[in-house]
């Protein structure tokens, strides 16, 4: 699983990878497991035919980053992947999520400079933050992304489990506008666009479902929103390529039993996780994913 790709256009980020970082990657995976096409890989899921050393590569939240650096790779190679899209990067409104994560890692000289007015803001907004870190540091919160640090861990536990939406948001906008941070010219350098999207699938890779909105935690929305956001993002994507969406990744690997349900009666035949937590393929729509971070430090 791939996010975020650097080069001489896109700054370093957090696990960020280079050209030659990816083609290392490619020939040490290749080696060691056996590295099939997403459409081999599919075809094989389908056909229940899939052995334990298959792996495939897999791109999520149509970066541009990914675009300008692994594409051309990959197509160099001769190897294709999925895309997993989700739809509202094509809109006037997209999820900040990628934008905040821009924010984080350009505006400031490193992530913990970051995190210390982050901290600092929301423990105004947030009156019973020391009670919430006691509390989490007996938990072992994300102990199987081992290249998270303290401070990433604490970030993610407090955004996702003790901030509303309305709270980060207005954390994140009144930081933005001390900073005199450019949203307009962060989104067009953030995503691809639609005709890099027809040139992936034009030169043979699977663009899938990613959801319409990227939400944080899916599982915790009703069943009639989340059939919402897949059918969105199914058919703007339908749009694009032309062709039915067989394929999907969980946003941030949350799903529920409905999920896996609607998205079964959309006739997505393969679905992935975001980690390896549970390392056995339960079903077609949950197969475990490796993040890139954890292949280079193995490598
Ligand atoms: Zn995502």
């Amino acid at each position: 699983m791939f996010h975020h790709f650097h080069d001489d256009k896109h700054e370093p980020a957090q696990g960020s990878l280079s050209k030659t970082d990816f083609k290392n990657m490619v020939h040490w995976l290749g080696n060691k497991y056996s590295l099939l096409g997403a459409n081999e890989y599919t075809e094989k899921c389908e056909n229940g035919t899939l052995n334990s050393s298959d792996i495939c590569l897999s791109f999520d939240d149509a970066l541009k980053c990914q675009y300008d650096v692994a594409v051309a790779v990959m197509n160099e190679i001769g190897i294709d992947a999925f895309f997993f899209v989700y739809s509202s990067v094509f809109t006037a409104n997209p999820d900040y999520l990628e934008i905040y994560r821009y924010f984080r890692t350009s505006t400031f000289d490193d992530i913990d400079e970051f995190y210390e007015e982050f901290f600092e803001i929301s423990q105004q907004y947030h009156p019973k933050f020391s009670k919430h870190k006691t509390n989490f540091i007996k938990l072992n919160y994300l102990s199987d992304c081992p290249f998270y640090s303290e401070n990433d861990i604490w970030f993610r536990y407090l955004r996702s489990q003790h901030l509303s939406l309305e709270q980060y948001q207005r954390i994140m906008s009144k930081m933005m506008s001390v900073k005199k941070f450019d949203t307009e010219k962060a989104k067009k350098h953030l995503w691809m666009t639609e005709d890099d999207l027809i040139n992936i699938h034009q030169s043979g890779h699977i663009v899938g479902l990613h959801s319409y909105s990227h939400p944080i935690q899916m599982k915790k929305i009703s069943r009639s929103k989340q059939k919402i956001e897949y059918q969105k993002n199914y058919e703007h994507l339908v749009g694009i390529t032309g062709n039915p969406i067989k394929a999907m990744s969980h946003p941030c690997g949350e799903y529920n039993q409905d999920t896996l349900e609607i998205l079964k009666a959309m006739g997505i035949s393969i679905g992935f996780r975001s980690s390896m937590s549970t390392k056995d393929i339960k079903s077609s729509l949950e197969i475990p994913r490796e993040d890139h971070a954890n292949v280079f430090k193995e490598m």
